[in-house]
């Protein structure tokens, strides 16, 4: 008989995973996007720079899990190039997460042997609701160019960014799914990074009782229609061992400005512990997001602590009721 099985994906000492930003040009504006252009720059990185960085991480880590973005990487003229010598330079896996226009292409231009994932994002289960969010016509364009992926016969997953703004529509999202050619969904929560950090965007992230409320539930039934299901821990339970990706894992973030971060709360602020100098990566002076790793502290994540202190529940005694996970901490969902 099948059950659905959960588990808590804990760090991998072994497996390195680039999230390789090759530019910070988008055609959408999302209302909660991420990028900074002030923290990440606004240029499109030359093919021969995108390839002397990929080999230096082909070297310090072998068999490592390349995610391209951007911006939209599809606006990247050679990204077809990009994915062919990634594969030739040894990484384990590639993924393009995009928000689903498909420039240049690529479709044609790349084969399902070279791209393990085309990862689209969708930001409702109407048309309403996500081209308020994403912007007119981003629904459309969004699953047809999921529709087209999967029938070039490339495997394809989907992300949910959670928010204040579309949590109504997670149940109505996990039926959509259903009839979708989709092998996994990513549920996410939205961060305070990029335009959902700023003022004018006060309010987006849910409270810890929504979360728990709707988000496993929507996970196990998108897990029922046969999906790999994933979303953020966000809480440990009492017991549970915090651990910080910065400290055990091997993430790195790389922006088109050369700053390398290990830790994505750390993106909208100068805090990266590396630089690529010249096409060298160096290590970048104290006080950096390496300093901010080491100290433990009772709420967990530290950079939850510093930037968004208001969604740690206390007790009486001033003690914290939860430990933050790492963000990078997951669940995954599925239905054996
Ligand atoms: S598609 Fe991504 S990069 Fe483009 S505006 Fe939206 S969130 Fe930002
Ligand atoms: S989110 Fe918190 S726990 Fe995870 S890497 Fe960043 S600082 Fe460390």
């Amino acid at each position: 008989m099948q059950t659905i099985q959960k588990k808590t994906v804990s760090f991998s000492k072994n497996a390195a995973n680039i999230f390789f930003h090759i530019l910070t040009k988008c055609n959408l504006k999302c209302r909660h996007c991420y990028i900074n252009p002030k923290q990440h720059g606004k240029n499109t990185l030359a093919l021969e720079v995108i390839e002397k960085w990929l080999y230096f991480f082909s070297k310090k880590h072998k068999d490592a899990n390349l995610i391209l973005l951007g911006g939209e990487p599809t606006l990247h003229p050679d990204l077809h190039r990009v994915i062919k010598t990634s594969r030739d330079l040894g990484y384990q896996s590639v993924t393009v997460d995009t928000n689903g226009y498909l420039f240049h292409d690529i479709l044609d231009r790349v084969s399902p042997e070279e791209v393990d994932y085309f990862s689209f994002s969708l930001d409702g289960a109407t048309e309403g609701l996500n081209d308020g969010i994403r912007g007119k016509g981003s629904f459309a364009r969004c699953l047809s160019g999921l529709e087209k992926a999967s029938r070039a016969g490339f495997q394809t997953s989907l992300i949910y960014t959670v928010s204040r703004m579309n949590i109504h529509e997670l149940d109505a999202f996990s039926e959509r799914v259903r009839h979708l050619p989709v092998n996994r969904v990513f549920i996410q929560v939205i961060g305070l990074r990029g335009k959902s950090g700023s003022d004018q965007q006060d309010g987006l992230q849910v409270s810890l009782n929504q979360w728990l409320d709707l988000v496993p539930k929507a996970a196990e039934s998108m897990a029922k229609q046969g999906k790999k299901v994933v979303y953020p821990k966000v809480f440990l339970h009492p017991g549970e061992p915090f651990e910080c990706a910065g400290k055990v894992a091997s993430n790195y973030f790389i922006f088109p400005n050369g700053r390398v971060y290990q830790c994505p709360l750390c993106e909208d602020f100068p805090l990266n512990r590396y630089a690529f100098k010249n096409d060298r990566l160096e290590k970048t002076p104290k006080i950096n997001e390496g300093d901010l790793f080491e100290l433990d502290i009772p709420e967990g994540c530290v950079m939850n602590r510093l930037i968004q202190p208001d969604n740690i529940p206390y007790d009486d005694q001033g003690a914290p009721r939860n430990k933050i996970a790492c963000c990078l901490l997951k669940e995954e969902v599925s239905f054996l």
